[in-house]
């Protein structure tokens, strides 16, 4: 199933993200946490890919395991960075004969040890969208956008001109990065919208469950922690189980401000972790099931 046919329906969608095991001895363990988030039955799973593909081998293992034995539409991830024409020709040629219908299309981080110097085949992820278009296979095709700016990005007005580029190529959807305040991604879409960017966007949310996260989160995507957020990591930071079920509390409750504000379908950036997705799934029990 193409996800955005699940992203147009007139209802809520939860859907969780994964990510594949960088060694090969942890394989077994990450596919049977996998398959435990599949069970919950979201509206579709992601499974990451790592920039340059040194460690993604095992991207399409997870993606096809969870479609093949449990059903879950998914979203297999692909990056482009340091890559070369022929490599990513290759994945897109297993991906497409593994029946894999959705793919997230990203540039992927460069990598400070890159041997060529930052340049490869492609430069940004519209090279990419422009190559699965040119595959001949119909892929649903997804792309990031980032609510508080790209990184790299000087300016905001900037950064959506290219997002709007991506789309036009042949996004068919957007995921967002996380974000911690809902205002964020409630002004990013105002602005969004009014530069004639019209495709379903999907909320990210990151349910930080233990202090150790957030430097990480903030490091990676440059994220505003608001006040109210802080303050749970320095009260309950010290403490696993509290600061666990406290971060859990915290993004139920973005989702819950999401769909009210009638974003109807939220990624849970889920992390491997088949307690946590479960725990937001319990907590929107009612709301989900009622829509
Ligand atoms: P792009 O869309 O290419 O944008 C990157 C930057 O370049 C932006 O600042 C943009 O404004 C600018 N830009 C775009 N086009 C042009 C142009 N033509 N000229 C000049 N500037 C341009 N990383 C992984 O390695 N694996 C994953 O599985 C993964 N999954 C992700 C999922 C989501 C939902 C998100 C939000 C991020 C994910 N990332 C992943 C991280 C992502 O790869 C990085 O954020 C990366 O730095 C940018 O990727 P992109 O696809 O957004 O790049």
């Amino acid at each position: 199933m193409k996800i955005i046919d699940i992203l147009k329906r007139d209802s809520l969608s939860i859907s969780f993200e994964v990510f594949p095991p960088k060694y090969d001895t942890s394989f077994e363990s990450v596919k049977a946490a996998t398959e435990e988030i599949a069970k919950l039955s979201p509206s579709f799973m992601s499974v990451t890919y790592g920039a340059g593909g040194g460690t993604s081998k095992y991207t399409l293992d997870i993606a096809k395991n969870i479609m093949e034995r449990y059903s879950v539409p998914t979203l297999a991830h692909l990056t482009c960075v340091s890559s070369t024409k022929d490599t990513v020709k290759k994945q897109i040629d297993d991906m497409k004969n593994a029946g894999i219908k959705n793919i997230m299309a990203l540039r992927g981080d460069r990598l400070q040890d890159d041997r060529n110097g930052g340049i490869s085949d492609y430069r940004y992820a519209i090279d990419l969208i422009r190559e699965l278009k040119e595959s001949g296979e119909d892929f649903c095709i997804g792309g990031a956008c980032y609510p508080e700016v790209h990184p790299e990005s000087t300016c905001q007005k900037e950064d959506i001109r290219r997002l709007k580029e991506k789309v036009d190529a042949g996004c068919d959807f957007l995921t967002t990065q996380m974000f911690f305040d809902n205002n964020l991604l409630y002004n990013f879409l105002y602005k969004i919208r009014e530069a004639g960017i019209t495709v379903p966007v999907v909320a990210g949310i990151m349910p930080i469950t233990n202090a150790n996260q957030v430097e990480r989160a903030i490091k990676l995507s440059g994220s505003f922690m608001p006040q109210r957020f802080k303050s749970i990591v320095d009260k309950f930071g010290h403490d696993p189980k509290a600061m666990k079920q406290a971060g859990i509390a915290y993004a139920t409750d973005q989702v819950i401000d999401l769909f009210a504000n009638n974003i109807t379908n939220v990624h849970i950036y889920s992390m491997n972790k088949p307690d946590v997705a479960q725990k937001i799934k319990d907590n929107l029990s009612d709301i989900l099931g009622k829509l």
